[in-house]
């Protein structure tokens, strides 16, 4: 019995196939929609504010209490870039508020800067479930926030704090203790790996090492051209 053209389209459809174009007696699937790659570029800190918060693009945004954009100078000449918010930041909508965050304060003031001089922000805007490690697809979508809040600063240097903002920044997947005392950049902005202060209060035998990266990045900062 001859497949009449509603039936060829059912089982099409059945398939997953909803579109085509029918090309002698075959029908093909039509060319997919070109997807266009996450971005934020062009947006003012209004415009990516709005964005983040009503932000849906990953599945973070169903466990989420709030969005956590990130605190402090937007003309900061350093910028602090961490992982994701964890419980407390969820809470309370501002970065590293947590134990983690006070070791960072006296990492901050161990520098000689104050909380407020600089800007902190995290890879992820929302938490992920339980503090688990980003998921690639929830960095690819998140990062073009990031991408322009580093923009709009323009720091004279970035400190990644951990090897999941270091990743991510830079591309990479060498270990952090490859990625410690390299010169490395962003975008021509001199980027310090460090440890996560998360990690520090579990290793505190390392907080001597983040001292030195810490100074390792003052000196980068005094450098004429810095
Ligand atoms: N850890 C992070 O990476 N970021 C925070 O804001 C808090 C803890």
């Amino acid at each position: 019995m001859p497949v009449t053209e509603a039936v060829r389209r059912q089982y099409l459809e059945a398939m997953g196939i909803t579109r085509w174009e029918r090309r002698g007696v075959h029908a093909v699937p039509a060319a997919a929609e070109p997807q266009a790659p996450p971005t934020a570029a062009g947006m003012d800190w209004d415009a990516i504010e709005t964005a983040v918060r009503g932000c849906t693009k990953c599945s973070l945004h169903a466990t989420r209490t709030q969005t956590v954009f990130g605190v402090g100078n937007r003309q900061a000449q350093w910028m602090f870039v961490g992982e994701a918010p964890g419980a407390d930041e969820d809470r309370q909508g501002e970065p590293f508020v947590g134990r983690a965050g006070q070791l960072l304060n006296a990492m901050i003031a161990a520098l000689g800067l104050k909380r407020e001089e600089v800007f902190i922000c995290n890879v992820l805007k929302c938490r992920p479930p339980n503090n688990r490690d980003p998921q690639a697809d929830e960095v690819e979508q998140c990062e073009p926030y990031l991408i322009r809040q580093i923009e709009l600063i323009q720091p004279k240097l970035i400190v990644a704090l951990g090897r999941h903002a270091a990743h991510s920044l830079l591309k990479t997947d060498l270990a952090l203790a490859r990625l410690r005392n390299q010169r490395l950049s962003y975008q021509n902005i001199p980027l310090v790996v460090t440890y996560h202060p998360a990690y520090l209060l579990r290793t505190p035998s390392d907080k001597r090492k983040a001292w030195d990266d810490l100074r390792r990045a003052r000196r980068i900062m005094q450098e004429p051209h810095a």
